[in-house]
């Protein structure tokens, strides 16, 4: 008999056999979902798990650092710019600045929806990244920007470091303290063991009126129903639980969280890598678009793959997105099928 540790639910879960195929070691993994909530989670987790996390694994580069001009009136300027742009206060300083500062950047004019979500206010707002990686990315873009307050912690960093308004930190989720305006998870949540404790010291972590945003797979999609265990964000036996809405909102409800809105954000490239595995080929092999663009894929086929991420990202039918929650009953929001209804 299984029993579902999310929802409770008992009784015997159907079986999936999935190969891994990020680097194409094609070991399978068994993996079972729950009747109840739906989420998949591996049988058991390998004893040797860290040999899956090989260097080239992390083998991603950082965003470029497009950071404030040079010069003290442009750096200035820009701040003013992007303060105005993010949080919509300070727009008379920005206005007199306007002259020294460059046009509003792509990635500032991208951020405003997730900035405005997470309910950020101002630029010494605390934001806590949990599984920052060893290049923490996301905290270097929310740098870029003008945020200065901004701590990573994974328990599998090399070294710790206090650089440029970035501390990170070598340790895992329940073993940081602290009080934070924003606490993310950028696809770590999904390589947790212990999900629903993950997410009960995430919000031990929120300030009053904070919020936690969840980035990770979701589980009965239109990906799935279209690829099934070829699904490239399975990813065996790396992601130990790919969610659902319910297994989410059951995990956050156990941590006194709600859930108040979600953004779907796949990218044509889960389409790209599910179609290789489909066919044999995994993400990291000569064969792959990852690997050795074009491989293959011809411009009109590209564009159709945009094109549908467009319509599943629009309709909540993504096999991706950014989940947001806040202490229950402390927002009047709510959600239904990815949309805010106030
Ligand atoms: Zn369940």
């Amino acid at each position: 008999m299984d029993r579902c540790d999310i929802c409770g639910t008992e009784g015997r879960f159907e079986r999936f056999q999935l190969r891994e195929m990020l680097f194409g070691l094609r070991e399978t993994f068994e993996y079972h979902r729950c009747p109840g909530c739906g989420v998949m989670r591996i049988g058991s987790v390998p004893g040797d798990l860290g040999r899956h996390y090989p260097p080239a694994y992390y083998a991603i580069s950082a965003p470029p650092a497009s950071g404030p001009g040079d010069g003290r009136l442009r750096a200035t300027a820009e701040r003013a710019r992007n303060r105005a742009a993010l949080f919509g206060t300070g727009r008379v300083p920005a206005r007199l600045l306007r002259r020294w500062a460059r046009p509003l950047p792509l990635e500032v004019r991208r951020a405003v929806p997730s900035v405005r979500r997470a309910g950020l206010r101002s630029f010494s707002d605390r934001v806590l990244d949990v599984g920052c990686g060893r290049v923490p990315g996301n905290l270097i873009a929310l740098r870029t920007l003008g945020f200065r307050n901004l701590t990573g912690v994974d328990p599998y960093l090399d070294e710790e470091s206090d650089q440029d308004g970035i501390a990170l930190r070598r340790r895992s989720i329940h073993e940081t303290t602290g009080s934070y305006r924003l606490v993310t998870m950028h696809h770590s949540f999904e390589h947790m063991p212990d999900p629903k404790e993950a997410m009960a010291s995430a919000g031990r972590l929120l300030a009053p009126g904070g919020v936690l945003m969840v980035r990770t797979p979701v589980m009965g999609s239109w990906f799935w129903d279209t690829y099934g265990t070829s699904w490239w964000e399975l990813d065996p036996p790396r992601h130990l639980y790919i969610h659902t809405v319910a297994s989410l909102e059951q995990s956050a409800c156990a941590a006194g969280l709600e859930l108040v809105d979600i953004a779907w954000d796949s990218s044509p490239v889960e389409i790209i890598a599910s179609e290789q595995i489909a066919r044999g080929i995994a993400w990291r092999e000569s064969a792959s678009w990852g690997e050795n663009p074009p491989a293959g894929l011809d411009d009109a086929t590209l564009a159709e793959y945009r094109a549908t991420v467009t319509e599943l990202n629009a309709t909540g039918r993504a096999g991706r997105a950014a989940f947001y929650f806040r202490e229950a009953g402390a927002s009047s929001d709510r959600v239904r099928t990815g949309a805010v209804v106030k």
